[in-house]
């Protein structure tokens, strides 16, 4: 199993702060702006990219979160597309520019149910997206307008998104098996 690290603490704090800007410019300002993690990482993203946003700007931007998962009974099925499983998003979406935050872009499919779910909440005026980590192999036509890092890979390689609040370190490692 190898392993080589492609974002150190610094690196990612820099790309986080890019974002945060991108973000802000894209849309000037975030008055209308919703921030949504997705699943676990996606969230403490979201939660990163809000307290940046705040500080440049001197005005606070909602966050929510989306938990999405693979339904169990269809675990077998190759076609198996991400399910909704929770969610908790704390102001109306309508008329607002979602952003949904994920750690890892990779086939798309976990975006495309996102999007499902938000259209089910309500009618948001746009959704962007914005990803740490865009390792490529998108089986639908989704991309991101916000990337930390495009990192192209194979699809035996993993990466490994690692975070301070989950994992105790802030870094992303590429791994082979
Ligand atoms: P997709 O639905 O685009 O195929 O995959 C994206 C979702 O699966 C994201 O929520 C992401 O966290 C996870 N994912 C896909 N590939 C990887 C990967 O190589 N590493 C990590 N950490 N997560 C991945
Ligand atoms: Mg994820």
């Amino acid at each position: 199993l190898e392993e080589k690290e492609i974002m150190n603490e610094k690196a990612m704090a820099r790309a986080l702060t890019r974002l945060a800007h991108e973000v802000i410019e894209r849309n000037e300002g975030v008055s209308s702006v919703i921030l949504i993690g997705i699943r676990t990482r996606g969230i403490y993203l979201a939660d990163r990219l809000a307290e940046r946003i705040t500080k440049i700007e001197n005005s606070k931007v909602s966050v929510g979160e989306l938990d999405i998962t693979l339904y169990r009974d269809d675990l077998k099925q190759k076609t198996a597309d991400p399910e909704i499983i929770g969610s908790q998003i704390p102001v109306s979406v309508e008329g607002k520019t979602v952003i949904l935050v994920d750690d890892v872009l990779y086939t798309g499919r976990t975006a495309r149910a996102a999007m499902d779910a938000l259209m089910d909440i309500g009618r948001p005026q746009r959704i962007q997206l914005a990803v740490l980590i865009d390792r490529g192999h998108r089986e639908l036509p989704i991309r991101p307008d916000y990337i930390g890092k495009n990192v192209p890979t194979s699809k035996e390689e993993i990466i490994a998104v690692q975070l301070k609040e989950v994992d105790g370190i802030d870094r992303v490692v590429i791994r082979t098996r």
